[in-house]
């Protein structure tokens, strides 16, 4: 039985007495305890809240320029740096043109890994494997 059906019974006992005085009271009381119960719920949830944010934070690694969620042997990602750090929110970035060019879908902003040549460098590169193919 919940606090507040106790309260509830209470009153019905109360009321068969005939105090209305009491019954005033009863009806404070069950007041107060609906109210802690509302603070009491919201606070399980913020705790609940943190719990979760404290867990993902544990499991993020940041791998320039983007964050990646690691369980156990499993990779997730890669996620936005800057709606995580900003907002905390992990929006996961979308593959955006040439290999290594992604985009946040969320922030609009676009980065580059490691794995991203430049289009300049990219020439010069086709440019000499194809001396290099004629030679
Ligand atoms: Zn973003």
């Amino acid at each position: 039985m919940s606090i507040l059906d106790t309260a509830t019974k209470v009153f019905e006992l109360v009321k068969k007495a005939g105090n209305i005085e009491a019954q005033e009271l009863v009806m404070t009381l069950r007041g107060e305890v609906v109210e802690l119960q509302a603070i009491n719920n919201a606070q399980a949830s913020e705790l609940q809240g943190l719990k979760r944010k404290s867990e993902i934070a544990s499991q993020l690694e940041f791998d320039p320029p983007y964050y990646w969620l690691e369980k156990n042997e499993d990779r997730d990602g890669p996620f936005c740096q800057l709606c995580y750090d900003k907002d905390e929110k992990l929006i996961r970035l979308q593959k955006w043109g040439q290999s290594g060019r992604w985009k946040c879908l969320s922030c609009t902003s676009i980065v580059t890994d490691k794995s991203y040549v430049f289009p300049k460098l990219r020439s010069r590169i086709y440019l000499n494997l194809d001396n290099q193919a004629r030679q």
